[in-house]
C-alpha cells in the first residue's frame, strides 16, 4: 500500500531527525573554528566582500611564483584600507609588510591554503592518494575517483589526460579491494569539442571512450560520465547513449551518468536515459545531483543572452531533485539510483521513498564529496546505506578552482552544509518539504535588452541552421541592383562575386550603380528631406523596431547568407545579426529618449528650448567585414535622426547589403529617403562622398580611405571608423586557460578580419612565460580551419582573391625576414581561400609586423620586461581601437585602465564582439573619430543642436509673473 504523502513527510522528518541527532553528537571536524583555515572561512561567511576577495586570492595563488608577487596580491586583496579585519588575520597578514617577515607570512598563507585543498583533494598522484583511498575503504566507504587539472586546450593535453585515465584504470584495481569507480570528464579528452556540432564532437571522443571502457571491462572498473556545464551536456548524453546501446557495451552494467536536477531539461534527460535503459535491458547507474555550475550558467545566460538552462529558485531544484529521486526509485529495475547531495532533506526523502518501494539498502547509493559534510557521511553509513565519496586526484595548486567551488559551497548562505553546522538552525525546519517562493512579478526592467542568442548546443537548433544554410544555396546567385525610390535598376554588366569557401560558387551578380544612378538617388534623397521632417520621431522609431523584428524572424537566413558570402562561421554570423537587431532597437530607444525638443534652463519672461534638427542626406559607406551590422547601424542611426540615407555597401558583400535594404523597405522605411547604390568605392563611393548635397558621411573602413575622405570633406560631418592594430597584454598572474582561449578567439575569430581583432600579443617576462607560449602554440593546433558552411569549422577562408594573395605574399616575406621568428604556422589547405594561422615573434617594436594592420590570421608576439614596458609597447601604435588585459591584480588592472590608449578596453575577456549599449564601440588616433557606435550619445552626431530662446513678455505681460 502506498503511504499517503503526509505520512511520507512524517517519515522523512523522522529519518532526518535521526540523522541530525547523530551528526550533532559528533565532534567538529572539517574547517571547524579551531583551525586557522576554519577561522578564515568563518570570517568569509560573515563578510561577503572579504569572501570574494579571499576566494579570488585563492584562485590566483597558483600563478604567484614568488613571495613578492604573493605579498603584492595579499595586500591588494585582503588588506584594503577600508577593511576591518579580525586581529588574528591582521597580525598574520600585516606581517607581510615587514621585510624580515615577508617570506614567513606569505609562506604561511600558502601553506594554509594548500592544507585546505588537501582536505578536498586526495593527493597529487595516485601514489600519493593511495593511503587516503585505503582509509576511505577501511572505514566502510567507497569512492569514485576524478582527475583534476587545467582546462584541456590542446590535443597534447588531451593525450595526457587520456593516459592518466588509462593509468587509473590499470592501477586502481591493484589498490582497491572490490570494483574501482572512475569519473571521467569528457572535456578533458579532447580540445576540439564543439557543442554546436554534436555529431562531430561525439565522433572526436568515441574512439578514446571506447578504448577506456574496453580497458575498464578488462580491469573490472566502473566508468562514470561526469557532466559539466550545460553547453557540454548534450555531447555527454549523446555519447553516453551511443555507448550503452553499442553492441560491445550493451550488456556491461558498470557504466553511469549524471542527471542534474537544476536543469530545466532534467525531466526530459531522465526520460531519455530511461528509454535507453529499457532498450538495452541491462541497467546502468544514474547519479542524481543538484548541479555544480549554477553561477556559471546564470552568468552565461545573462551576459551572453542564452535562454537560462537552470531553475531560478533553489527550491525548484530541490523539488525537481525529489521528483527525479522518486522516478529513479520507481524505475530501479532499469536505472540504478545514486543520490549525490549533502542535503539531509533530499537524502532522507530518497531513503524513505526507497524503503516505501521496498528497495533494499544495497540497491541505492548515496554519494558525497570527499572532504565535505564529514559528519553526515558517518551518520548515513551507520544507517546501513552505502556511501561513495567523490574524490579528486590532482595537483593541489591546479586544483585551486575546485577548492574555491568547495569553499563557496561551505560558506554559501543557502548551503545545507553550512546551515546544518549551525546550532541556531532548527533541524525540523531544515527537513521541511522545499517550498516554492511566491511567484514574484517580473521586476520591471527598463534597461535595454540585447537580442538573445540561439542555444546551438541543442541538436534541433543545429539541424535548423544546417538546413537553412543548405537551402539558401539553391537561390544563388542573388541578383543585386541599385534601388532608387523603391525601384530596382536592372540591367548592365553584372559583376560576379564568388564564395570564399568554394571559389567556383557564384553568390551574387551585381549591377553596379552608375553616376547617373547616384545623381538620381542624390536628388531624391535631397528632396525627401522635407518628407522626412514630416515623419514623426515615433514613426521613424517604428520603422526601426519593424526592421529589428524582420531581422529577428529572418535570423537564420541572414546567418546563412553571411556564412556563404563572407566565409564567417555561423556563430560569428549570428553575433553579427544580433548586433544589427540591437542597433535598430537601441537607436530607436535612444531617439525617443534624446531627439525630442528639450526644455532647458529658462528665466522669467523667456522660454528656452533645444531642438535637434537632422543635418541632411547621409552617405553610408560600409566595409565588407560586418556588412549587415555596420551597414545597418550607420543607416538606421542616420535615418532615425531624420536624415535621408544612401547605402553603399562594400563590393564583396552586396548580397547581404541588398537583403538588408529590402528588409528596410519592408519595414516601412520611406522609399524616397532610403536608396541603395552598390558599386566600387573608388568610383561610386568617391562620387557620393564628394557630392555637395551630402551633409553626413558615415564611413567605416580602412585608414587610408578614411583619411582621404576626411581631407576633402571640410563642409560635411564625417564619422570615420578605421583600422586597428590591437594588443593584448598577459600579466604575470593571468589565468592561463582564460587568456589562451581569449587570445585565440580574438585573433583568429573570422580569420583575424575584424577591426577589433588582436594582432599583437605582449607577454611579460616571467618564469611562466615559456610554458604559456608553448600551451598557446599547442592550443592553436586545435583550431579547425575549413569551409564555413560546416558547423564544426572555426576558421574559414579570407574574403577574396586579392586578400588571399596579399596575405600569402605577406607570409612568405615574414618567413624570409631575419627579424621575425615564426613560432607556429598551421598546415596549408586547398580548395577555398584559406590562409594558415601564423604566430611570430619579434624584438623590434618598429617592425611592420608590430605596426601595420594586416587583416588576417597573423599574431605578432613581443616580450616586455615588465608591465610599464608592456603598456609602452601597446601604446606604440598609430591606432587606438581595442585592447585586452589578462590579469588578476586589481592594482595592475587600474594602471592599465588609466594608461592604455584604446577606445575599448577589455579585462579578462576577448576583445572582439562589442555588445550594443554595454560596450559602445569606436576608437581614436588613426582608428577613428571617437564616435561610439551602440552608445548612448551616438545619435547626436546626426543632428544640429539648435537652441531657441523666446522672449515671452509682451507689453509687460509675462506668463510667469502676471496673475
Ligand atoms: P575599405 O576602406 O577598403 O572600404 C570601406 C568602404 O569604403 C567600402 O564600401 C568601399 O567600397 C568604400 N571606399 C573605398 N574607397 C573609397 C573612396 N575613395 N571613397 C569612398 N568610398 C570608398 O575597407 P574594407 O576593406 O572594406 O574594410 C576593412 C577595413 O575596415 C579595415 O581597415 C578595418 O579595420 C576597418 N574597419 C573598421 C571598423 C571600425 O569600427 N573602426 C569596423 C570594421 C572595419
Amino acid at each position: 500500500m502506498r503511504t499517503a504523502m503526509k505520512d511520507l513527510e512524517n517519515l522523512i522528518e523522522d529519518q532526518g531527525l535521526k540523522l541530525f541527532a547523530n551528526i550533532r553528537s559528533r565532534k567538529d571536524g572539517l574547517l571547524d573554528k579551531d583551525y586557522w583555515q576554519g577561522k578564515l572561512i568563518d570570517w568569509a561567511t560573515k563578510d561577503l566582500s572579504f569572501k570574494i576577495d579571499l576566494f579570488r586570492l585563492v584562485d590566483v595563488l597558483p600563478s604567484l611564483y614568488d613571495n613578492n608577487l604573493l605579498n603584492k596580491h595579499i595586500k591588494e586583496y585582503l588588506l584594503k584600507d577600508e577593511r576591518d579585519l579580525p586581529l588574528f588575520l591582521t597580525t598574520a597578514l600585516k606581517a607581510s609588510g615587514f621585510s624580515f617577515a615577508k617570506n614567513i607570512s606569505s609562506a604561511i598563507f600558502k601553506k594554509n591554503v594548500l592544507a585546505m585543498a588537501e582536505r578536498f583533494i586526495l593527493g597529487e598522484s595516485l601514489k600519493e592518494a593511495e593511503a587516503k583511498i585505503l582509509k576511505i575503504y577501511s572505514e566502510g566507504f567507497s569512492s569514485t575517483i576524478d582527475l583534476l587539472g587545467e582546462a584541456c586546450l590542446s590535443e597534447k593535453e588531451a593525450e595526457n589526460y587520456f593516459f592518466l585515465y588509462k593509468d587509473l584504470i590499470e592501477k586502481l584495481p591493484k589498490i582497491i579491494n572490490g570494483m574501482p569507480n572512475i569519473s571521467i570528464k569528457l572535456t578533458s579528452l579532447s580540445s576540439k569539442l564543439k557543442p554546436e556540432s554534436l555529431d562531430y564532437s561525439v565522433d572526436l571522443l568515441q574512439e578514446k571512450i571506447f578504448y577506456l571502457i574496453d580497458l575498464a571491462k578488462k580491469n573490472n572498473c566502473f566508468i562514470n560520465f561526469d557532466t559539466e556545464n550545460f553547453t557540454y551536456k548534450n555531447i555527454t548524453y549523446d555519447l553516453f547513449i551511443k555507448t550503452i546501446l553499442h553492441d560491445s557495451y550493451k550488456d556491461w552494467p558498470h557504466l553511469g551518468i549524471v542527471l542534474q536536477s537544476y536543469l530545466k531539461d532534467s525531466a526530459k534527460d531522465f526520460l531519455r536515459l530511461l528509454e535507453a535503459a529499457k532498450k538495452r535491458k541491462t541497467p546502468f547507474t544514474v547519479r542524481l545531483v543538484k548541479g555544480a555550475y549554477y553561477d556559471y550558467e546564470v552568468v552565461r545566460s545573462d551576459r551572453f543572452g542564452y535562454p537560462c538552462p537552470v531553475f531560478a529558485q533553489k527550491s525548484q531544484t530541490d523539488l525537481c531533485y525529489e521528483d527525479l529521486s522518486r522516478k529513479l526509485i520507481d524505475n530501479a529495475q532499469h536505472l540504478k539510483p545514486a543520490f549525490a547531495s549533502h542535503n539531509l532533506r533530499s537524502l532522507a526523502h530518497a531513503l524513505v521513498y526507497a524503503e516505501e518501494k521496498n528497495l533494499k539498502k544495497q540497491e541505492i547509493e548515496i554519494q558525497m564529496l570527499y572532504g565535505m559534510a564529514e559528519k553526515e557521511r558517518y551518520a548515513l553509513k551507520e544507517e546501513g546505506v552505502s556511501v561513495r565519496l567523490y574524490a579528486p586526484i590532482g595537483n593541489l595548486m591546479v586544483g585551486m578552482s575546485y577548492l574555491v567551488r568547495r569553499l563557496l559551497e561551505n560558506t554559501s548562505q543557502l548551503s545545507f552544509v553550512r546551515l546544518a553546522q549551525s546550532p541556531l538552525e532548527n533541524p525540523a525546519k531544515l527537513l521541511q518539504k522545499p517550498l516554492l517562493a511566491q511567484e514574484t512579478k517580473e521586476e520591471l526592467d527598463n534597461s535595454f535588452n540585447n537580442a538573445p542568442n540561439i542555444e546551438f548546443s541543442y541538436r534541433e537548433n543545429q539541424e535548423k541552421i544546417a538546413a537553412v544554410i543548405k537551402q539558401i544555396k539553391q537561390n544563388f546567385p542573388i541578383i543585386v541592383n541599385p534601388v532608387i525610390n523603391g525601384e530596382e535598376k536592372k540591367g548592365g554588366n553584372y559583376y560576379i562575386n564568388y564564395c570564399p569557401s568554394y571559389q567556383e560558387l557564384i553568390i551574387s551578380k551585381i549591377n553596379f550603380a552608375k553616376q547617373n544612378d547616384a545623381d538620381l538617388a542624390m536628388e531624391s534623397a535631397y528632396n525627401s528631406f522635407s518628407l522626412m521632417q514630416n515623419l514623426s520621431i515615433n514613426k521613424r522609431c517604428e520603422n526601426l523596431y519593424n526592421l529589428a523584428n524582420i531581422l529577428e524572424k529572418e535570423k537564420l537566413y541572414f546567418i546563412s547568407l553571411l556564412v556563404w558570402e563572407l566565409g564567417k562561421n555561423f556563430l560569428e554570423a549570428e553575433s553579427e545579426v544580433l548586433e544589427a537587431i540591437d542597433f535598430c532597437n537601441f537607436y530607436a530607444d535612444m531617439a525617443k529618449k534624446h531627439l525630442f525638443p528639450k526644455k532647458i534652463l529658462s528665466k522669467k519672461g523667456e522660454e528656452n528650448t533645444l531642438y535637434l534638427h537632422p543635418k541632411g542626406p547621409a552617405a553610408i559607406i560600409a566595409p565588407w567585414n560586418f556588412p549587415l551590422a555596420i551597414l545597418c547601424g550607420m543607416s538606421v542611426g542616420a535615418y532615425v535622426a531624420g536624415n535621408p540615407v544612401i547605402l553603399k555597401p562594400a563590393k564583396q558583400a552586396n548580397g547581404v547589403g541588398f537583403s538588408l535594404f529590402k528588409a528596410m523597405l519592408n519595414a516601412g522605411f520611406l522609399k524616397e529617403a532610403v536608396h541603395f547604390l552598390p558599386g566600387f568605392g573608388e568610383d561610386i563611393g568617391k562620387y557620393l562622398v564628394n557630392h555637395p548635397k551630402i551633409k553626413i558621411i558615415c564611413f567605416t573602413g580602412s585608414k587610408d580611405v578614411g583619411l582621404a575622405i576626411m581631407q576633402k570633406a571640410y563642409d560635411k560631418k564625417v564619422m570615420a571608423e578605421m583600422g586597428g592594430k590591437n594588443a593584448i597584454i598577459v600579466d604575470e598572474d593571468a589565468d592561463q586557460d582564460e587568456a589562451i582561449r581569449g587570445i585565440l578567439q580574438s585573433t583568429y575569430g573570422f580569420q583575424g578580419q575584424k577591426c577589433s581583432a588582436s594582432s599583437r600579443l605582449i607577454l611579460i617576462n616571467n618564469p611562466h612565460q615559456e610554458k604559456f607560449l608553448a600551451r598557446l602554440m599547442e592550443a592553436a593546433k586545435s583550431i579547425k580551419i575549413g569551409a564555413s558552411d560546416r558547423l564544426e569549422n572555426f576558421m574559414g577562408p579570407v574574403i577574396d582573391k586579392e586578400a588571399f594573395l596579399r596575405l600569402k605574399e605577406q607570409i612568405s616575406l615574414l618567413e624570409q625576414d631575419n627579424g621575425v621568428e615564426i613560432l607556429y604556422k598551421s598546415k596549408e589547405l586547398s580548395g577555398g581561400l584559406f590562409i594558415p594561422i601564423i604566430m611570430a615573434k619579434i624584438n623590434d617594436q618598429n617592425h611592420y609586423l608590430f605596426q601595420k594592420e594586416l587583416f588576417g590570421p597573423i599574431l605578432c608576439i613581443y616580450i616586455a620586461q615588465d608591465l610599464d614596458d608592456a603598456i609602452k609597447a601597446a601604446n606604440n601604435s598609430q591606432y587606438a581601437l581595442t585592447f585586452g588585459f589578462y590579469s588578476r591584480s586589481p592594482q595592475n588592472i587600474q594602471k592599465v585602465t588609466h594608461n592604455i590608449e584604446a577606445g575599448n578596453i577589455y579585462i579578462n575577456q576577448k576583445i572582439t564582439g562589442a555588445i550594443v549599449a554595454r560596450q559602445p564601440f569606436g576608437g581614436f588616433k588613426m582608428s577613428g573619430t571617437s564616435v561610439k557606435a551602440g552608445g548612448e550619445d551616438y545619435l547626436y552626431h546626426f543632428v544640429h543642436q539648435v537652441a531657441v530662446s523666446e522672449n515671452t513678455s509682451r507689453q509687460g505681460v509675462t506668463p510667469e509673473v502676471s496673475v
